[in-house]
């Protein structure tokens, strides 16, 4: 049998300090600090020992957040290229931000370190959670943890047949003047989008200084080389460096399922998914960082208001992602199009809303205009059809 080492008790666990983990554990911190009467007990448990940098996320920053002060760059303009042509995008009030995850771990850290009712124990997994009435008991490599909830951001499998967006980047240097540090690029399309869709993504930090990605969205990965030689392809033909020098490279698969994870339908009650395997991520986009940090205060206000937490976008958003991703599965040769026509008629304020999860009313009806309608008609009653 195995030897439980040690036990501790909280009101709250959560698995997995990754971003989300992390979020939370603060917002928790927070709510204890302001509110000393109702303070609850927390404990993070997090494989890693020690943190490195090892993501760049990106948003459009709506409204601020506890970790601010991890945004290292902001940029004002974006482009997306498609077909042969470019379009840019231009706003003042609401910059695309950039957050060193570095930073954001060690504001986090220094947070967990002051506060006396929430810990983060590095260096330890969860294997396991046991539900026994209203306790939870969260089985660690050498800890055994009893709680009342429990938020698990653990990474998940992902089940086969779901679109996934796929992507390795090399942030590089060059001896010479190579980029425009003030566009970011977000999608270039180079490629005919025959079976895959793909893309090229230029966040540039400096003139010589950038994070190239090559990005795909579908159903099955590339081998390394695969990516190493579209990026090398990229950087020498498509925007003629004829040097560099890979500082780090960074990668991920994001799931994009027609249906994201719903919380009504969790296997216990007390035991919250969260994160980017859970309905965090917006599935149409991949962003994941703006939408954990509200929801990571929502969870929290929730938690502290006995009241349960909630879906981190209404049914309509999630209808309106389902049918744009079971559109781009079924016609993934629109996509370069659809993208810079969404980019190119949407008014520049209201697609940014809208990807944030802050739409109103009348951007939906914006956004719904500027798509290709037979095909979209299709996909929404194909979605009828097949809830
Ligand atoms: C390279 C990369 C770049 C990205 N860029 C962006 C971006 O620009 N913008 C954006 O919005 N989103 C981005 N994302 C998506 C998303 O924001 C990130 O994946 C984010 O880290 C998700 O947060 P998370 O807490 O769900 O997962 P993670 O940050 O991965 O945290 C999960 C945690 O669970 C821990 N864990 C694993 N197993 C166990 C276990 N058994 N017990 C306890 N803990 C466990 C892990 O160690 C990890 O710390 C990016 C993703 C990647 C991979």
């Amino acid at each position: 049998m195995e030897q439980v080492k040690n036990e501790q008790s909280a009101d709250v666990v959560i698995l997995g300090g990754g971003m989300s983990g992390l979020a939370l554990a603060c917002q928790i911190a927070n709510y204890n600090e302001q509110h000393p009467d109702e303070s609850k007990t927390a404990v993070v448990v997090e494989p890693r020992s020690n943190y490195q940098r090892d993501k760049t996320w990106c948003f459009w920053q709506h409204q601020p957040t506890p970790f601010d002060r991890a945004i290292t760059h902001q940029w004002h303009r974006w482009q997306v290229c498609a077909n042969g042509r470019t379009h840019t995008s231009e706003y003042s009030q609401v910059p695309y931000v950039r957050v060193d995850s570095g930073h954001y771990y060690h504001i986090a850290q220094q947070q967990l370190a002051k506060s006396e009712s929430v810990s983060l124990i590095t260096g330890n997994s969860a294997s396991k959670i046991l539900v026994c009435d209203k306790q939870i008991g969260v089985q660690c490599e050498a800890l055994k943890i009893t709680a009342e909830f429990a938020y698990d951001t653990r990474p998940k499998n992902i089940p086969g047949n779901t679109l996934l967006q796929h992507f390795v980047g090399w942030e590089i240097t060059t001896d010479y003047d190579a980029f425009d540090p003030n566009i970011v690029t977000l999608m270039d399309f180079q490629v005919t989008q025959a079976n895959d869709i793909h893309f090229f993504y230029i966040l540039p930090f400096d003139k010589r200084h950038a994070l190239v990605e090559t990005t795909h969205f579908s159903k099955t990965l590339l081998t390394e080389d695969a990516y190493a030689e579209e990026l090398s392809d990229y950087l020498s033909g498509s925007l003629g460096l004829a040097s560099w020098h890979i500082q780090n490279q960074e990668q991920g698969v994001i799931p994009m399922p027609q249906k994201s994870a719903s919380l009504t339908r969790r296997e216990h009650f007390n035991v919250v998914p969260f994160g980017l395997h859970s309905d965090t991520p917006r599935p149409s986009t991949g962003y994941c960082y703006p939408h954990a940090q509200s929801q990571a205060l929502e969870h929290v206000l929730n938690l502290f208001a006995n009241k349960p937490p909630k879906a981190a976008r209404n049914f309509f958003v999630r209808w309106l992602d389902q049918i744009f991703i079971s559109f781009l599965e079924h016609h993934p040769e629109q996509a370069a199009s659809t993208f810079f026509t969404l980019f190119e008629q949407v008014p520049t304020q209201v697609l940014i809303r809208f990807l944030g999860d802050n739409a109103k009313p009348f951007d939906y009806l914006k956004v719904i205009m500027a798509m290709p309608k037979i095909p979209f008609v299709r996909e929404a009653v194909r979605s009828v059809s097949n809830p």
